[in-house]
């Protein structure tokens, strides 16, 4: 529990920025003083949503009641724009996915050191329930060891907005919810990744990808297919997961989903064969009459803290971060990866995964 309110300037009040002020107003953590942003239409907005609008970056900056820069720009000004707060004093949450390349992480790392500040970005969806009952299942081993997990974000949309059509500001589905996803895995499998086989689509010619599918091969044995579309008018599972002893499935952001398991208990019948188009199978028969048992998901794992007051206790000291930058940095370099292997249609192997935030 965070012993003040801790003043937050937002940077960008677009969607997400705006989002942020919302989420806020719910924490006793934290409390927005104010925006920055350069169009005005959106000072208008902020104005019209009660907060102070700063008329320039400077003036944020020289504004010593102001603690904390939130970033919620276009990917390719997160750099710039975190350096210069932390250079002037203030800690810093950047919005996912936190820079260009690992690069630009590292300085935005470095200026973090120098001015003894805090630095988190914002990977908000490790709070997600989906992710958080996969979590559970890993952890507490509800369906066996996992040996295979597929993670899927469906949509028949295209590529939303402006900015992300852009390669130059950061655009591209491999960066918008890629990072969500490849940061749910390395977050929960504490496991290095060995191989990463991808491909990316362009399906709508865009300049950047409109979607990917990524298999990451982890030291530990498991394999992960991660897939992000956005010309899927049928959608796949949320979630499919394997286990030894069963497998679970998570529809959708409601958490309709299900657990099969082996039932150990009781004579073991073999299936009876089926008819499958126009021949016969066994192996792909159903299960017989209570040889498994059907389970109702379990409920998601608790990570202690909400991302804000997380970030308000850090800087107060009395907690670690639940992002760490470490981490960002691993999913930096798997981002790095994915993207080689896409364009040399190629396994690659050896990267460099914990590079130099470790
Ligand atoms: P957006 O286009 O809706 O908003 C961006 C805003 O930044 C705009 O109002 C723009 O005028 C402003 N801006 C641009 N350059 C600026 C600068 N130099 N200084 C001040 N303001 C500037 O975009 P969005 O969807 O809100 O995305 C913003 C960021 O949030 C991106 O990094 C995106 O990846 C991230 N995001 C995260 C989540 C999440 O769940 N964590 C969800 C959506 C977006």
């Amino acid at each position: 529990m965070s012993s003040k309110i801790h003043s937050v300037v937002i940077v960008g009040f677009g969607g997400m920025g705006s989002y942020h002020a919302k989420l806020i107003k719910e924490t006793n953590s934290l409390e927005v003083v104010g925006t920055y942003d350069l169009l005005e239409a959106r000072r208008a907005d902020s104005i019209n949503a009660g907060y102070k609008v700063y008329e320039s970056y400077e003036e944020v900056l020289a504004d010593p009641a102001v603690e904390i820069v939130l970033i919620a720009t276009p990917n390719d000004v997160h750099k710039e724009i975190a350096i210069r707060a932390l250079q002037a004093g203030k800690h810093v949450i950047c919005e996912k996915p936190v820079a260009m390349s690992k690069e630009e992480l590292q300085d935005m790392l470095d200026a973090a050191d120098a001015a003894g500040r805090v630095f988190m970005v914002h990977q908000n969806r490790r709070w997600d329930e989906d992710f958080l009952t996969i979590k559970k299942m890993y952890d507490q081993e509800t369906i066996g060891s996992l040996f295979q997990l597929e993670s899927r974000v469906h949509g028949a949309n295209g590529i939303p907005g402006d900015w992300r059509h852009v390669k130059a500001q950061g655009g591209g589905m491999l960066l918008d919810w890629g990072v969500h996803l490849l940061d749910q895995l390395l977050f929960m499998i504490d496991s290095k990744v060995i191989s990463v086989s991808s491909s990316l689509s362009f399906i709508l010619g865009n300049d950047v990808d409109d979607g990917f599918e990524a298999i990451l091969q982890f030291e530990n044995g498991i394999k992960a297919i991660v897939e992000v579309g956005t010309t899927n008018f049928i959608t796949l599972p949320r979630w499919y997961v394997k286990g030894i002893e069963g497998t679970g499935i998570i529809e959708d952001w409601s958490l309709t989903g299900r657990l099969v398991t082996r039932n150990n208990e009781g004579e073991k019948i073999e299936p009876k064969p089926i008819r499958a188009g126009v021949g016969l199978t066994k192996t792909m028969a159903p299960p017989s009459e209570g040889a498994t048992i059907t389970e109702t998901l379990p409920q998601p794992a608790e990570l202690g803290s909400s991302f804000y007051d997380n970030f308000a206790a850090v800087i107060e000291g009395t907690a670690e971060p639940i992002v760490k930058n470490a981490e960002v940095m691993r999913v930096q370099n798997l981002i790095e990866a994915i993207f080689e292997s896409a364009e040399k249609n190629q396994v690659v192997k050896d990267f460099d995964m914990y590079g130099e935030g470790k």
